[in-house]
């Protein structure tokens, strides 16, 4: 077989940001010749699970995979968004299902300041030579601030009190654009729970404020990216998407068209892969291969493809390292003496900034960013580990009540799930912290004794960071005279466990193989380095944390690969 009897142009592993995009861009260059694997479902509009029975099985595990993650989701067969893991000082959460994170994100699409790309990051990649592919994105994504207009149902009071807390700080706090379907006029937003096709022609709805994005929005008022990106590249450009298949092993094919692991992907890739439902093994051959399976996946698919069956036997020994949590640490303030509402709105609408955009201080740069409770109901508890904590009562409330959400206990609307384990008025007035900020990204991604994904996170190392956010959480309870404030339970002695939702490196961009995994030259960006035609295009390409919500920035990153892959300038028409 020569490289032109290939199956495919290009098969792309993931459908999350990174995957989308290179799906999009890639199907558009090669129509008919790409195909998508995805591990996860997908979620026709009104389909996310609300029942209590389906959501204590939304879940992601697979028995025969030897990884550690919460007792009583580690020994079902679950095809479900939430994919939890307990790693060394940091668990994580991640989804599962076609549009990968997107689905359950919080919608914030944020550029960090120029200062970030100033250490650690390659030299031939700035904020002002990514702004273009931020533009792009961002148009495409269609993020804007929530409307503000006459209209009661539109104000979020959740954001009016970060704001009023963030001005007697001295602090600034901004709207945040979100990736939301307010109808397609931004100047004139179309009224709550109206429908209307996109741009790109798929069905949405006018966001009816019901807080619940991170749980998946039956409304499909999300900008997820399955109705923007997947949709063109499957609808318009003809790609192939298979769901509920899983990519397990990458090899190189040599001249004659057979799989060889000495090859250097000149001659091509053949993809091994699992239909999840059929069991079935089966495989397909492409002439590039982009691997977007999310931070924790292309790490694992790659260390893996490496270290167990050695068909990657030239991935270099910078792989896994330099990961990062995104500095990401969640806390909540108990019965303030004002209003929260934190049930009501999408889920962040505010960022309030400490030292990322303005007196920039690398070890202390975070922002505080409001939150809605299912946000946490769908990843906290089941991600956490049982926990002794300092305010073992509160906690046990939480985790209890939480946990009988999961398991089915009563329950009518998701977004009052919070109002029984906090009790009426005492939820309305509690708020959810969400800070991220500059961590040294210091952790390092290898596999266990199984072959399966394990992080080493240095938590110590962090603690100028973690203690300026613990400061500015006492503060906030202050401001609002607040009863108490509670970081996450697993974070007091002895667990010492930290939870991140924005995973990031262990596949960076680097300007030599000596300092990175993928390569950051124009017209090879995200190319493995010693791969031919091998890429990486999700956030597991970024070399720093970045301090603000990730997605901006893989978005963009993404879309400079795609621009390398097939020599085509993006555009935001697709
Ligand atoms: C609750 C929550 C809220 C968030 N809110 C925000 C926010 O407001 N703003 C923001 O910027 N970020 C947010 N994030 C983070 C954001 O979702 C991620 O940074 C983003 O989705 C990462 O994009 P990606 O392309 O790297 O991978 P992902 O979106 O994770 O996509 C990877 C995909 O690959 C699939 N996959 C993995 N392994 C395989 C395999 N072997 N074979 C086939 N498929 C595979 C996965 O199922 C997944 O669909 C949030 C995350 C969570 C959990
Ligand atoms: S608030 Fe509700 S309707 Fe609006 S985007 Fe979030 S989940 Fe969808």
């Amino acid at each position: 077989m020569t490289t032109n009897s290939c199956d495919y142009e290009v098969v792309v592993i993931g459908s999350g940001f990174g995957g989308g995009i290179l799906a999009c861009r890639t199907s558009k260059a090669w129509p008919g010749k790409v195909l998508v694997l995805e591990r996860g479902k997908r979620y026709p509009m009104g389909s996310f699970p609300r029942t209590p029975h389906d959501m204590a099985r939304n879940f992601w595990n697979l028995p025969d995979e030897d990884r550690a993650r919460p007792k009583h989701v580690s020994e079902d067969e679950l095809h479900g968004m939430f994919d939890i893991r307990n790693f060394r000082g940091m668990n994580a959460v991640v989804c599962a299902g076609y549009g990968g994170g997107s689905l359950i994100y919080a919608n914030v699409f944020m550029r960090p300041p120029e200062a970030v790309f100033a250490e650690g990051w390659p030299k031939s990649i700035t904020r002002s030579g990514l702004d273009p592919y931020y533009q792009i994105a961002k148009a495409v994504l269609g993020a804007r601030p929530i409307p503000q207009n006459e209209d009661p149902r539109r104000r979020v009071v959740r954001a009016d009190l970060f704001r009023e807390v963030a001005r007697k700080e001295g602090r600034d706090s901004q709207l945040c654009d979100i990736n939301v379907f307010f109808g397609n006029d931004f100047d004139k937003p179309t009224p709550i729970g109206v429908q209307e096709k996109n741009r790109y022609g798929a069905l949405q709805t006018s966001c009816v404020y019901c807080g619940e994005c991170d749980v998946g929005c039956n409304t499909h008022s999300k900008n997820t990216v399955d109705l923007n990106y997947l949709f063109v590249a499957e609808h318009r450009y003809g790609a192939r998407i298979l769901t509920e298949h899983l990519a397990e092993r990458i090899v190189p094919l040599n001249a004659a068209g057979q799989d060889d692991a000495g090859a250097d992907g000149g001659n091509g890739y053949r993809v091994h892969y699992r239909d999840l439902n059929g069991k079935r093994e089966t495989s397909a051959s492409a002439r590039r291969v982009v691997v977007s399976a999310g931070t924790l996946g292309s790490n694992e698919l790659l260390l893996r493809c490496r270290e167990v069956f050695k068909t990657l036997p030239g991935l270099n020994d910078n792989l896994g390292k330099r990961f990062s949590g995104n500095g990401d640490f969640l806390s909540f303030v108990v019965e303030g003496k004002q209003p929260a509402d934190p049930n009501y709105g999408p889920v962040i609408t505010q960022r309030t900034d400490f030292n990322l955009f303005s007196d920039f201080d690398r070890p202390r740069a975070f922002l505080l960013e409001d939150a809605s409770y299912p946000a946490f109901a769908a990843w906290m508890v089941e991600g956490l580990r049982p926990s002794v904590s300092h305010f073992a009562a509160i906690g046990k409330a939480i985790k209890d009540g939480l946990r009988r959400l999961f398991s089915g206990a009563s329950m009518d609307r998701i977004g009052f799930a919070m109002g029984d384990v906090l009790g009426g008025d005492m939820s309305y007035s509690s708020s959810v912290l969400l800070c991220m900020g500059l961590d040294n990204a210091g952790g390092v991604a290898g596999l266990n004794a199984a072959g399966y994904l394990e992080i080493d996170w240095p938590r110590k190392e962090n603690m100028p960071l973690y203690d300026a956010i613990l400061d500015a959480g006492e503060r906030f309870r202050d401001q609002v005279g607040a009863k108490a404030f509670v970081p996450m339970p697993n974070w007091w002695w002895p667990f010492r466990q930290n939870i991140t939702v924005h995973p990031l490196g262990g596949c960076r961009l680097a300007d030599s193989p000596a300092e990175g995994v993928t390569s950051a030259k124009p017209e090879e960006m995200g190319q493995v380095f010693g791969y031919k035609g091998l890429y990486v295009a999700d956030g597991s390409i970024v070399p720093t944390a970045l301090g603000a919500n990730p997605i901006a920035t893989i978005s963009a990153l993404s879309e400079r690969v795609a621009e390398g892959m097939t020599g085509v300038k993006p555009g935001a028409d697709l």
